[in-house]
């Protein structure tokens, strides 16, 4: 009896497997499609120093626009990219349009551009980076390079050597999700980061004693070592305060804004010099 409903069983898991796998092929199908259609889109969202409530970085954070389904958030689709190798012409895509977008933008705003680890593995992103730069007239200092742990863990040595190119080139480097992984603290020291930003899990716990002793120790760790930190997931005034008390002042979250499409930034962003705001 138990044998049989162990076979039942199996035949299921295989099954949901098989769909799983169907539906990732099409996903993957449409994926190569929407390149092409050009139903990808960017979405920026605001870094504020609320010191003086300025725009300082908008990061792009990608969307796609899938003509029945509507718009697809990055997680749904970019795991997928990344398994089939497709996030190597979609990353080049988002970092071209990411920089001329920002050339329309006041010189003192930079563009944060997430990169994938596949990326980094399979092609050359400095050589993608310089090129792109000099295409869209921007100047290097005005992109930031957004990269999560995982891509530390994995050819470290290789890794340290493209982001000392990257440093050399003016682009900047913030780690992302800082806390949410394998985080190790010899990376702060061994990889040549400008920023890190303090994974928002840390904020939507903030209520518990442990998760702000971690992001208080982090700020401290970020002031020692010279890095400029930003928050992300802020979403309360609540939370906004208990983090300016501590001395944190780059803040990303929906208190402030949502990401938003490029269309929209520009009463945000544009601020001509000599004219009221
Ligand atoms: P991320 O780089 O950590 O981006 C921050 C995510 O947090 C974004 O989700 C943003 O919408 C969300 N967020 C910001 N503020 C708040 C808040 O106050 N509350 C809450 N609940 N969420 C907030 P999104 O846009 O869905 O992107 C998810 C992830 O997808 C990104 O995380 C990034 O890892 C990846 N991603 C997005 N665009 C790209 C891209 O162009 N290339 C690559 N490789 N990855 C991308
Ligand atoms: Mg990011
Ligand atoms: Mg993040
Ligand atoms: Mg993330």
């Amino acid at each position: 009896r138990s044998k049989s409903l162990g076979r039942c069983c199996f035949r299921h898991f295989d099954l949901s497997m098989q769909v799983e796998a169907m539906q990732r092929r099409q996903i993957e199908c449409d994926l190569r499609a929407a390149i092409v259609k050009n139903e990808l889109e960017l979405f920026y969202q605001p870094i504020v120093d609320v010191r003086d409530n300025r725009v300082h970085t908008f990061e792009a954070l990608l969307r796609w626009r899938h003509p029945t389904r509507g718009l697809i958030s990055p997680d749904a689709f970019i795991p997928i990219a990344e398994e089939t190798g497709l996030i190597v012409e979609i990353g080049e895509w988002v970092v071209e349009r990411a920089c001329r977008d920002a050339t329309v933008w006041p010189d003192d705003i930079r563009v944060a551009v997430n990169f994938s680890p596949v990326q980094f593995r399979r092609c050359d992103v400095v050589a993608l980076i310089a090129r792109t730069l000099a295409a869209a007239g921007l100047a290097p200092d005005r992109l930031e390079v957004e990269v999560t742990e995982a891509i530390l863990i994995r050819d470290a040595e290789a890794t340290c050597v493209v982001f000392d190119d990257l440093r050399r080139l003016g682009v900047r480097l913030c780690l992302d999700d800082f806390g949410s992984g394998y985080s190790s603290l010899s990376y702060l020291n061994k990889f040549p980061f400008d920023k890190i930003k303090i994974d928002r899990a840390f904020v939507s716990d903030m209520h518990n004693p442990k998760s702000l002793a971690v992001i208080t120790a982090i700020t401290q760790l970020a002031e020692r070592l010279n890095l400029s930190l930003v928050v992300e997931g802020v979403e309360s005034e609540e939370q906004l305060a208990i983090l300016t008390n501590r001395g944190i002042h780059h803040i990303q979250g929906y208190l402030f804004s949502r990401p938003r499409p490029f269309a929209e930034l520009l009463p945000v962003a544009v601020r001509a010099p000599g004219k009221a705001a």
